[in-house]
């Protein structure tokens, strides 16, 4: 049930802020992008950082999705949550030994790896434990995602993933691994991307890669293309998913894959981001010479994508309010940061102490970044298959 559907009293009867998820909507999103995967024989791995909430992984789980890791702490949820070991991937520039142990322990599909130095220390502690450790090598593609420089991971300034440069030199220590098997090559350019001409630019520069391994006799089982696809933060009611369809399209029709060769993805944001939406309730109003202020009980500390990454979520005053005045808000959180505002100058309905604000396509990215700064209440919930 879309947020607007929900009875507004039944809101407003309500600890606020909360994170309202649409249920429905995140299963049909789900359906939508398995259906579009399933007919080129793509398998997703869900990128559990975007929202690793018990409720949603359950969802996403029970629809047959893996699960992509970035932390050692995402391996045991993922795995607690029911997702098979052999459809968890771990990520991550810095793994520490710890959770390097423990996916092995448990036997995870693969480890993508992101420096020499970490391959020597995964074939060092594998063997330690007696096991063989499936990895994939990342690869840092040089492709420009032309997304907010903070949310940009493919360029060769960036910290991720093996720069071009090394290759040779990871290809003959990968030969020297004794404990290491090499499954595929991996590559994740970035996040919140529209523009499938990014997309395309990768696949090309998979097929140069994929090529000089399998040019040097090395076989590579599985692509694994990352994720990165983007949502519309401007109208999530009008565009309430991603163009699945479209999206895997482009991998089908420009990616050079031998038959048996895998193709995998990392889907978070897409997946999870328009089922969320932060209901907040105005708590003071403000007039000021030159501007009006809505004083919110949510903040960066539950939602700071805007705070971190100057990220814009659609505001909307919650009710009718088709016959109220229209007026310019910056609309800002109670915290004690001048960064702390979710909009400036928001065209809104003329609103007062109490009235219910929703801030959109909060789904990913916003309650696992909520932060208990100022000593903030801890994260309530309210999901549509439970009113
Ligand atoms: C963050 C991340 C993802 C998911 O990114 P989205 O933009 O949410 O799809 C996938 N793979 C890796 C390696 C990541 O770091």
């Amino acid at each position: 049930m879309n947020i607007h559907q929900v009875d507004l009293n039944r809101l407003k009867s309500l600890e606020t802020p909360l994170y309202y998820y649409d249920m429905e909507l995140l299963a049909n999103t789900l359906e939508a992008a398995k259906t579009a995967a399933d007919k080129y024989g793509f398998h997703i791995h869900y990128a559990l950082k975007a929202n690793f909430n018990d409720r949603i992984l359950q969802l996403i789980q029970s629809k047959g999705f893996g699960a992509d890791c970035v932390s050692g702490n995402e391996v045991q949820k993922s795995l607690d949550m029911g997702f098979p070991a052999s459809q968890i991937t771990f990520a991550g520039v810095g793994k520490s030994d710890k959770e390097i142990i423990l996916a092995l322990k448990e036997n995870i599909f693969a480890f993508n790896v992101e420096s020499i130095q970490e391959l020597l220390i995964i074939d060092e502690l594998a063997g330690q434990i007696g096991v063989k450790a499936n990895i994939s090598l990342r690869i840092n593609p040089n492709v420009d995602a032309h997304t907010h420089h903070y949310i940009t991971t493919g360029l060769d300034e960036n910290k991720f993933g093996v720069p071009n440069s090394e290759l040779e030199n990871a290809a003959a220590v990968l030969r020297s691994c004794e404990n290491v098997n090499l499954l595929g090559l991996h590559f994740h350019v970035g996040s919140q991307i529209t523009d499938m001409n990014v997309f395309k630019s990768l696949c090309v520069k998979v097929n140069e890669w994929k090529n000089w391994f399998e040019e040097r006799g090395t076989t590579i089982k599985v692509l694994n293309v990352g994720g990165g696809l983007g949502v519309d933060y401007y109208q999530p009611d009008t565009n309430p998913m991603p163009d699945f369809n479209a999206y895997f399209e482009v991998f089908d029709k420009f990616l050079e894959r031998n038959p048996n060769q895998e193709v995998h993805f990392e889907l978070g944001r897409a997946l999870v981001a328009q089922s969320g939406t932060l209901v907040s309730r105005v708590l003071y109003t403000k007039s000021g010479v030159k501007k009006n202020f809505l004083i919110l009980d949510a903040g960066m500390t539950e939602l700071m994508r805007p705070a971190l990454y100057q990220a814009y979520h659609k505001i909307e005053k919650l009710g009718d309010s088709s016959d109220a005045q229209q007026i310019n808000y910056d609309v800002v959180g109670p915290i004690c940061e001048s960064s702390d505002c979710f909009g400036k100058e928001v065209e809104l309905p003329y609103a007062e102490r109490g009235d219910l604000i929703a801030l959109r396509t909060a789904g990913a990215y916003g309650e696992v970044m909520a932060s208990r700064y100022n000593l903030r209440d801890e994260i309530r919930y309210l999901f549509s298959n439970e009113i």
